[in-house]
C-alpha cells in the first residue's frame, strides 16, 4: 500500500456586510494581511477580518505525485 501525503490550508470565511455574500479565502491574506476586499457581488468593500465568521484548517489527502484525492475539515481555529 503506498504512502498518503498530506497538506493543509488555513481559510477563513467572512460574509460582506452589505449584501450578505459569504467568502472563504487563505487567512493569510484574508486576516493577517488585514487588508479590506472588494465583494464581487455588490461592490462594496470590506474588511474580511472584522466580518469573519469562521476560520479552519482543511486538510488535503494526497497521492505519491501530489495529486489532491481528498479534502477535509480538520479543526477550528477561530
Ligand atoms: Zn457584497
Amino acid at each position: 500500500m503506498s504512502q498518503r501525503k498530506k497538506a493543509y490550508l488555513d481559510v477563513s470565511v467572512s460574509v460582506c456586510p452589505h449584501c450578505g455574500a459569504f467568502y472563504a479565502d487563505a487567512s493569510w491574506y484574508a486576516v493577517v494581511l488585514e487588508s479590506d476586499v472588494e465583494c464581487g457581488v455588490c461592490g462594496n468593500a470590506f474588511n474580511p477580518k472584522k466580518s469573519l465568521k469562521d476560520r479552519i484548517l482543511i486538510e488535503f489527502e494526497l497521492d505519491e505525485s501530489g495529486k489532491v484525492v481528498a479534502v477535509k475539515k480538520t479543526k477550528d481555529l477561530k
